[in-house]
């Protein structure tokens, strides 16, 4: 594993990121890999990256990632140990759309709602 991240393996940098963030609690070493696997075109690196940083409140940048691929395919993922934050849902709030968009699925998103589903999707895969 030391190997493959020091050779600037994306997937390798993206596995050291959820053990990092998720399994062993510290975020910021975490996200310096998910940054390194997002940059070198990981898929899933990617994908975590943006609503990392959506739901920890960094929603420009996050939103930039985001856009770099079309979401709008879903994304599965398995047997990823993630805990909930309490920090998210606040960091939520802020970008909240408004009742129009809330009653209408989390599959039916508009510019408006775009990004805050996207998260709340994200956060029903990983928990
Ligand atoms: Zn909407």
């Amino acid at each position: 594993m030391e190997a493959c991240l020091k050779a600037g393996n994306a997937e390798a940098h993206f596995i050291e990121e959820v053990k990092q963030y998720f399994a062993l609690d510290q975020p910021k070493k975490g996200l310096k890999h998910l940054k390194f696997s997002a940059k070198n075109n990981h898929d899933l690196g990617t994908y975590f990256y943006a609503n990392l940083l959506m739901i920890t409140g960094e929603h420009e940048e996050g939103m930039t990632f985001m856009d770099l691929f079309n979401w709008r395919t879903n994304i599965t993922l398995r047997d990823v140990p993630i805990v909930k934050r309490p920090s998210y849902g606040t960091n939520m709030i802020l970008i909240m759309p408004p009742r129009i968009c809330m009653l209408k699925g989390k599959e039916d998103r508009c510019n408006v709602c775009y990004y805050y589903k996207q998260m709340q999707m994200f956060l029903d895969m990983i928990t």
